[in-house]
């Protein structure tokens, strides 16, 4: 069963087109890499698939779960269970890590107790190696890139969603930090994730091994394949590709 199913997309901001016609779908349980190079359209990519309202669709349409994803907003979607890690993420001074979490969570599961939550947040801070100290933090006041990212996959690992879209999770980490997030992806990721992972790199797929890999190049999907594809880019870079796809 297909959890995604993006047809013939378009999407403005500000009257700009910047995807024109991408089409892709995701199955239960798959990992899909997004890839291309910078300013491709992959994070507008994600954030209309969010429901950001800035990104207008102005054709085409998405599917989640069989269902038009595309008249509900961005709450109904996070209900839904389909969330975002943010390629950059904002800082919230004043809100703990911890009462972020716990919002998202609450809102998420409404008849939730207080001891579901700390027993749930306790099991993934284990899982993730994650300190006490780290959680009573502002939400990214003064992180590292790492620590950021961390908080990101922290989120991703409480609300488990059905469909993640994590946006460049792999940008700004030194190796080891890098080898943590994907591990913690790894971890959280179960038969009911999909997970759409946008990255320029190929390394951060040395960790968490893609289904299926997709190029985006000035806002369409120009190829598609296996993992071999993430290889031959890692080799090539994204030239050889381009000019295949203008060679047509
Ligand atoms: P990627 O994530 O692949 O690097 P983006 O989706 O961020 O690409 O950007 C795609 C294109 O859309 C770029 O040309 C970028 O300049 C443009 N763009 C992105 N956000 C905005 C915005 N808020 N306003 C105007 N143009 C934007
Ligand atoms: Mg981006």
């Amino acid at each position: 069963m297909n959890q995604l199913e993006i047809k013939d997309l378009h999407v403005n901001i500000e009257g700009k087109e910047i995807l024109n016609g991408v089409s892709l779908q995701i199955k239960r349980g798959e990992v899909h890499a997004l890839m291309g190079p910078n300013g491709s359209g992959k994070s507008t990519l994600s954030f209309s698939i969010m429901g950001h309202p800035s990104y207008k669709v102005t054709k085409g349409n998405v599917l989640y779960e069989g269902k038009d994803l595309l008249d509900k907003t961005v709450d109904e979607r996070a209900r839904e269970k389909i969330f975002l890690a943010f390629q950059y993420p904002s800082s919230v001074t004043g809100v703990s890590v911890s009462n972020f979490i716990r919002a998202a969570y609450l809102a998420q599961n409404p008849g939730a107790s207080f001891h579901d939550f700390a027993k749930i947040l306790k099991e993934n801070m284990e899982l993730l190696h994650i300190d006490q100290s780290f959680m009573q933090r502002y939400l990214n006041d003064g992180f590292s890139g790492g620590e950021k990212k961390k908080a990101e996959i922290l989120q991703l690992a409480v609300l488990k969603p059905k469909l993640a879209l994590l946006d460049e999770t792999d940008s700004g980490l030194d190796i080891d930090s890098l080898r943590v997030v994907a591990e913690g992806v790894n971890a959280v990721k179960n038969q009911n994730m999909s997970i759409l992972l946008v990255t320029h790199y190929q390394r951060i797929l040395n960790y968490i091994r893609p289904d299926v890999v997709h190029v985006m190049y000035k806002g369409k999907i120009i190829t598609s394949g296996g993992s071999e594809l993430a290889e031959k880019l890692e080799k090539e870079g994204y030239e050889n590709i381009i000019k295949a796809y203008h060679e047509g």
